[in-house]
């Protein structure tokens, strides 16, 4: 490869096909922690892995890392391959171009903050001496609001503080690609949403790479430009925050990101542009095309709709409209600028968004409508 192709993908990252197992026995297929799981991260792009524990997150960065040795696939960085089962290529961890930020942080507590963060400079691949080296360190020390604290030792920060000492000193190894397991989660939830924002900042202020671990699903759609969703070892939906919010391509996926109401179909048929989806709640049509469809007809599956595009109404005398399903308020919560409601339409319980003076009590006879502009039909 030229050095110019070389420095053009630079920090891009390519994951192919890439299976563990950590059992030695052959033939169990149920024991890949991950199952052929392949995405792309293009060069000052920030990933996100997202899914509950256990689903393969760490084992992915760890392979990606080469901490762990993948059973099969190829990964590259900058366009060089790292791993490569068919090749059988494994580049060591120390010569991949990465940093990685623990869940733990990894602070040495017996150093400064100063030592600590100048570590891979004195250490690392791109190892440089003497003067230099303070004076990196304290810039980038700098950047991230810990210059001041530069000769305090490394237990005298604060939570947060220790999280951003072990962004600068992963930052300072010089890395294309920073790989970060949870690395907000041993924070409380204030710091962690303050937290997120700054890395974030930090991570394009510095033009680098990222690949992130979270099980949160709310940092992972405020932090990243692609959010991978997995489940159970392999991939069930990549994209944007936005895509994967409003376009689920699963139930699964649907259910993990946010909170979406999922109300089973008895039957579903395709008209024009839209679903029709024959409920027990009644008939709902599907606008949101949120997967290919190439039938006309079909049983089972899922009608998707967010809280936040069912409108509630009290109902009078006059009764229920014929866009409207009738339905009885469970349950009221008053959360100041909105009121969160649930309300059950023939034995289905739907979470939905009115207006905080709409006075709902429980008991309380109301009309529901599903937008049909952001209401989805999911096939599974
Ligand atoms: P996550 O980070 O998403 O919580 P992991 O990648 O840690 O998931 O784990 C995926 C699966 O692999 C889980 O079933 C876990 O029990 C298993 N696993 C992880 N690490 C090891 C290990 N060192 N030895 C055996 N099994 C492991
Ligand atoms: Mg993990």
């Amino acid at each position: 490869m030229s050095s110019a192709a070389t420095d053009a993908a630079k920090g891009s990252v390519t994951v192919s096909n890439l299976r563990k197992t950590y059992d030695r026995s052959p033939g169990k297929d149920s024991a890949y922690a991950v199952d052929g799981v392949s995405f792309e991260i293009p060069r000052g792009s920030f990933l996100t892995l997202l899914g509950p524990s256990g689903c393969g997150k760490t084992t992915t960065l760890r392979c990606v890392a080469g901490l762990e040795q993948a059973s099969s696939g190829r990964i590259t960085m900058g366009g060089q391959v790292v791993f490569d089962s068919a090749t059988k290529k494994a580049v060591r961890t120390e010569d991949r171009p990465i940093a990685m930020v623990p869940q733990s942080y990894g602070i040495w507590p017996h150093m400064t903050v100063l030592d600590n963060a100048s570590f891979p400079l004195r250490h690392g691949r791109n190892r440089q001496r003497g003067k230099d080296v303070r004076k990196r360190a304290l810039e980038v020390l700098e950047q991230v609001g810990l210059a001041p604290m530069a000769d305090r030792w490394a237990t005298q920060l604060s939570g947060g503080q220790q999280q951003r000492l072990a962004f600068a000193r992963a930052l300072l190894g010089d890395p294309e690609v920073l790989l970060l397991d949870e690395p907000l989660s041993n924070l409380d939830a204030k710091l962690r949403e303050r937290l997120r924002h700054e890395l974030r900042e930090f991570q394009q202020e510095f033009g680098v790479t990222a690949l992130y671990v979270t099980h949160d699903q709310a940092e992972a759609l405020a932090m990243s430009d692609i959010v991978v969703v997995m489940n159970h070892g392999v991939i069930e939906q990549i994209g944007t925050p936005a895509e994967i919010y409003d376009f689920p391509r699963t139930s699964y996926v649907a259910d993990f990101i946010g909170s979406a109401n999922l109300v089973p179909v008895l039957e579903a048929s395709r008209s024009g542009d839209v679903v029709v989806a024959g409920t027990p709640v009644g008939r709902v049509t599907c606008g949101r095309r949120t997967q290919a469809t190439t039938w006309e007809r079909r049983e089972g599956g899922f009608v998707c709709v967010r809280p936040e595009n069912i409108e509630v109404r009290p109902v009078g005398n006059g009764g229920v409209t014929e866009s409207e399903f009738p339905a009885t308020v469970e349950s009221a919560e008053f959360l100041g600028d909105r009121m969160e409601v649930v309300v059950a339409a023939a034995d289905v319980r739907l979470k939905a968004v009115a207006r905080a003076g709409a006075g709902l009590r429980p008991g309380d006879a109301v009309g529901v409508r599903f937008d049909p502009a952001t209401t989805g039909y999911l096939t599974s």
